[in-house]
């Protein structure tokens, strides 16, 4: 078992450290705010006064953060701080820029990293069933994969640094303009007179079946257990879903990757997020798609 310190106990990370100490490995953690530090405690960690403290001696480093600059700010804090030769693993969802400059601080200090992602929501931080998209050298992988299934079941290695966000982002993708196809379906056959029912018996049989129908259905009764028999409660929520968009798009934009309908859904899920819905689940779009007058060709 290791010694492993947790940065960013926040939705995320605080029940997927809780999984590491309940894996039997001692856990050091720190976070900005109190009551996830006091939380940790709770579930078996101990606490560290600042993040670099949390690391020193640590074998393997966890950071769960917002966003790039969060992320590039810790690791800048916290990596020389790191013992040579340890690993550290960034599990937030960033832009693939910023994971490829934490990825070179770590090679600077002499330190093995990996990014990896993650997907399964708070459900799956809590049940330990993430699915891991990782990033990183082999030697760094094979470090970090023993550890990841602790807190996931699915741990795919994508390629190099920053391989993981990318495969992040872009499944993320597929997946919002993939609800917003089936949320436009759903809008159509209520206007042209038909059940919901009736689209779903169809299309989760036919060649529009997809995860976004199946399992995440945008509208109540088809699945019981998707977040619109719940006043779309997240789940995820529609304001990560943007990011992840926006993160999508700028990373299409770096390479000169034509992305016309990731493009579109950010700016369907902007809207949506500015008119106050962003804390809803990300299948609420159904909602504003069926009352908003988005321009057409
Ligand atoms: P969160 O806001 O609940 O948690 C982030 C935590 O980081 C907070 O507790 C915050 O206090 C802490 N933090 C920020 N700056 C810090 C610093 N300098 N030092 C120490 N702690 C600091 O967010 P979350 O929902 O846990 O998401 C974390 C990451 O996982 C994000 O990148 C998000 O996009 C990604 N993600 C979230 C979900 C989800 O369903 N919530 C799903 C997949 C991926």
């Amino acid at each position: 078992m290791a010694t492993i310190a947790f940065i960013g106990l926040g939705n995320m990370g605080g029940p997927m450290a809780a999984n590491l100490v309940k894996a039997g490995h001692k856990v050091v953690a720190f976070d900005l705010v109190e009551a996830s530090r006091n939380q940790a405690k709770a579930d078996g960690a101990s606490i560290a006064e600042t993040a670099a403290r949390a690391v020193m001696g640590a074998e393997i480093v966890v950071t769960m953060l917002p966003a790039g600059k969060h992320v590039l700010s810790v690791w800048s804090d916290i990596v020389p701080a790191m013992t040579k030769g340890a690993l550290i693993i960034d599990s937030s969802t960033i832009d693939v820029e910023s994971a490829r400059q934490a990825h070179a601080l770590a090679a600077k200090n002499g330190v093995l990293s990996v990014d990896a992602p993650v997907s399964g929501g708070t459900g799956g931080a809590k049940g330990a069933t993430l699915t891991f998209m990782c990033g990183g050298d082999e030697k760094a992988f094979a470090a970090a994969k023993p550890v990841l299934e602790n807190m996931g079941k699915k741990i795919v290695h994508c390629g190099g640094a920053g391989a993981g966000q990318a495969a992040k982002i872009c499944n993320n993708m597929i997946l919002g303009i993939s609800m917003i196809a089936v949320s436009e379906a759903f809008a159509l056959v209520e206007k042209l007179g038909l059940s919901h029912q009736a689209l779903f018996d169809v299309a989760s049989t036919s060649s529009g079946q997809c995860w976004s129908l199946t399992t995440y259905c945008p509208v109540p009764g088809p699945v019981p257990t998707s977040p619109a028999n719940n006043d779309y409660k997240p789940g995820f929520a529609a304001s990560l879903m943007l990011k992840d968009l926006l993160l999508a798009k700028a990373a299409a934009r770096s390479v000169h990757a034509s992305v016309p309908l990731g493009v579109r859904a950010a700016s369907i899920y902007k809207s949506y997020d500015d008119a106050g819905n962003g804390g809803k689940g990300f299948s609420g779009i159904v909602e504003f798609l069926r009352h908003s007058t988005i321009e057409e060709d």
